[in-house]
């Protein structure tokens, strides 16, 4: 293994259980969901409930997305220097791991708290470890004293970050700088050229496509939402964020592929795409994004230092959203994957959505979150497991995107309640979104089911995007019709 500028230091962390504090009335079954507006934010109430410095573990029963326990702390990296280090994977390896036989779930909480591996993705029959590689030999011996089966899905993962991002040939290169724009859905881009390519299209087409920061990042990046509208009035509205997640490449990718069509082909789209005011900020997290791109391909989070003397890093702006914030599925450890900030909308990039939808008059009608991976099509609620009212119609809605993106791409999407589906997480953009009384509102997680995880290779690009541009012509008709 190359040499780390980054210590890794081991934390053992108490597991204590977290205050349950209920901060919005449930809705009872069949009730109808208030009005837009109406609904009390509990970020006004949770102001004096004290954070304390424990970390908020959920059940060892209980899968995260993310490990908890794991305490990599990085050291602020200036990304204006070239001398960055890299974090080295070498030799580290995936490894899926069936969870069905009594205990593993147990087991594999023991080993991430050991710092021994961390959670990549799974559901409720299997789990995505990365083992790293001066542990392997540990939990190989571990896993078969346990007659634990597993199989090994990446080898050695540097290899497949080396491999992920090959640059542009030479006549996608030639074709770049007749464009106009840097992007091209062949390569994962960085921000710049993102940024950039929103801005061609304001420039192009002034007449339906307008940017505008709808605030800041913690190190003071531009969060840029593109508009696109005919601008008649009465038009229904879609919020689309991407890139909340910093390692999920593709959705930033995805995201900005619905971008170009919509911009580039407007005369000649649906009535349904036409009649529909589109937001989007295809990288909600721009911090964490070029974080993965100079320093560590793996980061999740957003880069804001967490509480003065710890020295750990970043905020899961997933967690940060203010409807249930610092539930289930969230840790208040700043050194944690899924640490929820020091309060709800704490971060610069979730306030700034937070603002944007209050104060805005647009009737959002839809509200879609892209991540990676695993494809799943989750609606509400996913800080426990309950569903709200409407939920068969989100269920339905849910099926008909799913049948029209395995009908295009032939990927199959599962399609369920978050924390039905996979495990219960507070704080999540699309529970906040449902709680404005936005209907539709859905978390995608893009592909694959596992075969790379987050280390999508580019060719996947395209694919991945055009079956989810078919899926949201299926909302954007419900959107338009309904
Ligand atoms: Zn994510």
């Amino acid at each position: 293994m190359g040499s780390r500028a980054h210590a890794v230091v081991l934390l053992l962390l108490a597991v204590v259980a977290v205050p349950s504090i209920a901060l919005i009335k449930e809705l009872e079954p069949g009730q109808v969901w208030p009005e837009r507006g109406s609904v009390k934010q509990p970020s006004d109430l949770i102001q004096n409930v004290t954070d304390t410095t424990e970390d908020a573990v959920p059940a060892e029963s209980e899968l995260e997305d993310a490990p908890p326990e794991e305490v990599l702390i990085t050291k602020a990296a200036d990304l204006t220097k070239n001398d960055v280090q890299k974090v080295d994977y070498s030799g580290a390896q995936v490894w899926k791991v069936p969870t069905d036989k009594t205990g593993v779930k147990n087991i594999i909480s023991r080993l991430r708290r050991r710092n021994l591996l961390s959670t990549w993705g799974g559901n409720q029959t299997y789990i995505d470890v990365l083992v790293k590689s001066n542990a392997i030999t540990n939990v190989t011996r571990i896993m078969k004293r346990e007659n634990i089966t597993y199989h090994v899905v990446i080898d050695d993962l540097q290899k497949r970050i080396d491999e992920e991002n090959p640059p542009l040939d030479q006549n996608e290169l030639e074709l770049q700088d007749r464009r106009g724009h840097r992007m091209t859905w062949k390569q994962y881009h960085r921000l710049a050229d993102i940024h950039g390519f929103m801005d061609y299209l304001a420039k192009t087409y002034p007449s339906i496509v307008s940017v505008q920061s709808i605030g800041k990042s913690f190190e003071g990046r531009d969060l840029k939402m593109l508009r696109i509208s005919n601008g008649k009035a009465g038009n229904k509205a879609v919020f689309i964020d991407g890139g909340i997640h910093a390692r999920e490449w593709i959705s930033p990718a995805t995201v900005t592929y619905f971008i170009n069509q919509f911009a580039e082909n407007f005369d000649v789209e649906s009535e349904d795409i036409k009649n529909i005011d589109w937001y989007f900020v295809p990288v909600l997290n721009p911090d964490g994004y070029e974080y993965t791109h100079m320093a560590d391909r793996l980061w999740r989070k957003n880069r804001k230092p967490g509480v003065v003397g710890r020295a750990c890093y970043g905020t899961d702006l997933n967690r940060n959203f203010g409807y249930r914030w610092g539930g289930k599925g969230a840790s208040n450890n700043p050194c944690s994957e899924i640490y929820r900030g020091s309060r709800a909308f704490s971060e610069p990039e979730t306030k700034a959505v937070s603002n944007f939808i209050k104060n805005i008059a647009s009737n959002f009608t839809a509200y879609l979150t892209y991540h990676s991976y695993g494809q799943y099509l989750l609606y509400p609620w996913g800080y426990d497991n309950v569903v709200p009212p409407d939920y068969e119609q989100l269920n339905l809605v849910g099926n008909n995107i799913a049948q029209a993106i395995q009908q295009t791409g032939g990927s199959q999407y599962s399609v369920g309640s978050s924390s039905g589906l996979l495990y219960p997480a507070a704080g999540g953009s699309d529970d906040w979104a449902k709680a404005q009384g936005i209907k539709y509102t859905y978390t995608i997680e893009l592909s694959d089911t596992g075969k790379y995880g987050f280390i999508l290779p580019t060719s996947y690009i395209e694919p991945v995007a055009r079956e989810n541009l078919a899926g949201l012509r299926v909302l954007a008709n419900v959107v338009h019709k309904g």
